[in-house]
This record gives structure tokens, sequence and C-alpha cells, in this order.
């Protein structure tokens, strides 16, 4: 038994350049290409997963408009041990939209979306 999996990446593609209403993000740009967004779950992270991988939902998250956006899909999921910050940190990649799914970050990741290249 190892120590329970507490944060988790979604690996995106997007498909072609977005130009998205985001909530109070107001309107971002998304390049196309490959995306890393970080996330946690102390409990429930298996169902966090299952409801990003559904279509269909209530917006309510920012990872909600890329995840309900029929030009992003979600190609792989990895689940780690590490605190979400220090996993998004060390994470390569440019941040696109400053302050993505980082409402609740303390530790200034600046966003928890990350664009790894085309
Ligand atoms: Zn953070």
């Amino acid at each position: 038994m190892g120590a329970q999996a507490v944060s988790y990446q979604l690996l995106l593609q997007v498909r072609e350049g977005l130009r998205l209403e985001i909530g109070a993000l107001g309107p971002c740009r998304l390049p196309a290409g490959l995306y890393v967004y970080t996330g946690s779950a102390r409990r429930g992270l298996e169902a966090r997963i299952a409801r990003h991988r559904r279509r269909e939902k209530p917006r309510r998250w920012h990872i909600d408009w890329l995840t309900t956006h029929p030009a992003v899909e979600i190609l792989a999921v990895l689940r780690s041990t590490l605190p979400e910050c220090e996993l998004n940190r060390a994470t390569a990649g440019e941040i696109p939209v400053p302050g993505f799914g980082a409402s609740d970050c303390r530790t200034g990741c600046g966003a928890h979306l990350k664009w790894i290249g085309p």
C-alpha cells in the first residue's frame, strides 16, 4: 500500500485556439496545444476525475469551461501523492491565463493550468 493520491493532473489537448469567457476571469485566449491542469481532492479523488471526464455538467470551476468544450480532449490523467501546488510548480510550461484554477492557491503558483506546447 502506497501513500494515497491527493492530487491529479489532466493532460489536455486543445485542438484550436480558443477565446472564452471563463467565469470571473473574463475573456481568455488559449492557444491550441497541450495543457496540464493540476488539481486536488483529498477525499473523492476518483469522483472528481470522473466529473472532469463528463462533458455535460454545470460549469463551476474554471477547468469546466475546457472539459465541456468540443475542441478539448482529456488525453490522460495522472495521480500523485504530492500537494497540488508542489506538483504544479514541478510542471514546466507557460501560463496562458493568469489565475486559472488558482482561486484557492495561497502559494503563488500564478495558475494551475499550464500550456506545455503546440
Ligand atoms: Zn498553487
